[in-house]
């Protein structure tokens, strides 16, 4: 987990992102950018131009939360997304943002990932909206996002790149791949004549037995095998979220017939 890595330690799982992504043909040379937590109080992030298959530990910018500068040079052009992603969503400890070209070339088709053709992108994943464009860089962009990080721990922003919000890089940088890998069988479904997507029900149950996978995997009383789909922390804290509310609601129902006397 990253949270028990050393800062030497985070620092060579960034660099090792970039280059796998960089070998692998998600992020051009420039492309993309990747933060990690350090700790409560810090971030480490991807300097500002440099290329991000040959990073070095000691390029890395080190930051407050709200984004002060305390170690390393110009911090990635994209900081105000990261700082807004970290704000929004406590659980994230990492975030992976690349340029995965398939999956970006289905954005400019207007062609979404939500519903796929194929099933395996909704267990490893869940939902992967597209998120309508915004110019990079800006204030537009934490804007544009805000609306589906409650539900979604991975996004595609239009004509740009992906998004992959986890608790470590190398888990950012597989489900990355997991994106562009699903954009290619898509791409082939529509050269050879037709992508029709998995029916809205199959969708469903796919996402249902997904997050029961999830919640069996982080069950204190049933540990996780090897093979066993390992839940991202934002979709296990919203689970949980979601059993507290439905307690909740029953709580209240029977204190309400308790004290109506029915
Ligand atoms: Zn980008």
């Amino acid at each position: 987990m990253t949270a028990t890595l050393s800062e030497g330690a985070l620092r060579r799982a960034i660099c090792d992102a970039g280059r796998v992504l960089y070998e692998r043909g998600l992020i051009g040379p420039t492309d993309g950018n990747f933060s990690a937590r350090l700790g409560e109080r810090y971030l480490l992030c991807t300097p500002s131009a440099t290329h991000k298959g040959e990073l070095r530990p000691d390029e890395l910018v080190k930051l407050t939360l709200d984004g002060r500068v305390v170690g390393g040079g110009k911090p990635s052009s994209e900081l105000k997304m990261h700082l807004a992603i970290y704000s929004l969503r406590p659980d994230v400890k990492t975030i992976v943002h690349a340029h995965p070209p398939c999956a970006v070339g289905l954005t400019v088709a207007g062609v979404s990932l939500e519903v796929p053709v194929v099933p395996e992108i909704l267990f490893a994943l869940g939902a992967v909206p597209n998120v309508p464009y915004s110019s990079p860089t800006t204030s537009d962009v934490p804007e544009a996002i805000a609306p589906i990080l409650r539900r979604c721990d991975a996004f595609m922003m239009a004509r740009h790149g992906s998004v992959v919000l986890s608790d470590s890089l190398k888990d950012g940088v597989m489900k990355t791949e997991i994106i562009e890998h699903t954009a290619k069988i898509t791409l082939a479904a529509k050269i050879a004549g037709s992508a029709s997507p998995l029916p809205t029900a199959e969708v469903q149950k796919l996402l249902k037995l997904a997050n029961e996978a999830r919640m069996e995997a982080v069950s204190p009383a049933r540990p996780a095998a090897s093979d066993t789909i390992v839940p991202s922390p934002g979709a296990a804290s919203r689970a949980r979220s979601s059993d507290d509310d439905v307690v909740a609601a029953i709580a209240k129902q029977v204190i309400d017939r308790l004290r109506s006397g029915s």
